[in-house]
């Protein structure tokens, strides 16, 4: 077996054990999104490529305070909805602090169910293009997401991928390594809460789409396949990254709305990333970096994390440096690893496999005089738990790998 063939082996296998049917192949085509949902499948439009805005580059205003009353112009319309995710991005918005009360100023909230009370059918109600800005945070991975996300982009004129699971599918995005059935199976027959209910059945109780209850027909959303991101579903016109977006992340998002409603600036141009970096966490980060070479792979609470040192000179998996910088590092100042969730830099699209080159980087193996041999680099190598979830935890499903297909012959 090649080194690399080894590498692969040892790092996928966790994952492979627990699929059971299905096999990673990248070189594979993506399943359609045809197949994921027969008759309901979404409309996949080419992504646009994203672009940089930096946060004090474009925007003349920056909210930075608290502004006073409406704009000239009257109020605009605001939207917040969660497609599959996990309400940290609508939570996210409360940690600008008392510059919520400028969103208050400036816009009315027309819909956000995890804050005032609105009805689809008050959002059906209203004009095309009328909301002003849509926040759409969550990955599309059911025929309600996938409903509602399109929706929203017809009736709002500017519509935000906010957050990871929009951006790139996010931690759901995790469940393209398995098929819908196998994750009911899991779900609803082999968890402990469940397994011991089902076992009391004569046959497994199973999620229907369709009941009908003595007050009517009742519907539950078709589970996809196949985890998207939010543009691979609608035409998107800005990214906020992060899980959930960080607060300086936000201020430059309402920064520039604020600029163009009161003061009439122009907007980010099309497809812009709001608040983040083209440059690397690393570059972010206050820690030194010596680039140490490690023998061991730890977490955090196996050692005395040093406060000033570099986590990866530490031994500790650190996604820096495949990660855009734009959050303040908060995750390593405070003694923990960054896990990626601004997604890859300007400079890759890969951010898993770009994440594998760095970890590479820190093996005693110098131009090619190695310092230790392969078995020992593949022994550090599968000290990395859940090294799929751990390298493409919030990019999978809009990764090279996409998802995991199965072979033929069912494997
Ligand atoms: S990006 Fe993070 S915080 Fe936002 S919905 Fe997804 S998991 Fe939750
Ligand atoms: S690898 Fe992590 S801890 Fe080290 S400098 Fe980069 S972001 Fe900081």
């Amino acid at each position: 077996m090649s080194f690399i063939a080894k590498i692969k082996d040892k790092l996928f296998k966790k994952v492979g054990d627990k699929m059971e049917s299905a096999a990673i192949k990248a070189d594979e085509p993506a399943a359609a999104p045809a197949e994921v949902a027969p008759g309901a499948a979404p409309v996949i439009v080419d992504s646009p490529v994203p672009q940089l805005v930096s946060p004090s580059a474009v925007f003349p205003v920056e909210l930075k305070a608290i502004l006073p009353g409406a704009p000239p112009g009257g109020k605009i319309k605001f939207a917040h909805y969660w497609g599959a995710g996990c309400g940290g991005c609508d939570v996210s918005m409360l940690d600008i602090h008392e510059k919520i009360l400028t969103v208050n100023d400036m816009a009315d909230v027309v819909f956000w169910p995890i804050a005032v009370d609105g009805k689809v059918k008050d959002l059906e109600a209203l004009d095309d293009g009328e909301i002003t800005v849509t926040l759409f945070n969550g990955a599309v991975r059911n025929s309600e997401n996938e409903h509602m996300l399109k929706l929203l982009r017809q009736k709002s004129t500017l519509l935000v991928a906010y957050g990871a699971c929009a951006m790139w599918g996010g931690m759901p995005g995790l469940a393209n390594m398995h098929n819908t059935e196998e994750i009911k199976k899991y779900v609803y027959t082999q968890t402990p809460t469940m397994s011991a209910f089902q076992d009391a059945q004569d046959s497994p109780v199973m999620p229907q789409e369709t009941y009908q209850a003595p007050e009517g027909e009742l519907h539950i959303p078709t589970l996809y396949d196949t985890v998207l991101a939010a543009d691979d579903v609608v035409d998107i016109d800005y990214y906020v990254p992060g899980c959930p977006p960080q607060q300086t992340s936000i201020n430059v998002l309402l920064g520039a709305l604020v600029g163009h409603v009161y003061h009439g600036a122009a907007l980010p141009p099309k497809g812009a990333i709001i608040g983040a970096s083209e440059k690397s966490l690393c570059e972010e980060c206050p820690r030194k970096k010596e680039s140490r070479r490690i023998t061991k792979v730890v977490e955090p609470y196996e050692i005395d994390v040093d406060p000033d040192q570099c986590l990866m000179d530490q031994g500790i998996i650190c996604m820096g440096p495949a990660t855009r910088a734009g959050c303040g590092s908060p995750c390593t100042q405070a003694g923990q690893p960054c896990r990626g969730c601004y997604g890859p830099t300007g400079a890759v699209s890969e951010q898993g496999a770009s994440m594998l080159t760095a970890v590479a980087s820190l093996f005693p193996v110098l131009d090619n005089d190695a310092l230790i041999d392969e078995d020992e680099i593949i022994d550090i190598m599968s000290q990395v738990k859940d090294p799929l979830g751990y390298f493409y935890q919030f990019t999978l499903a809009k990764s090279l790998i996409k998802r995991a297909v199965k072979e033929k012959g069912g494997k």
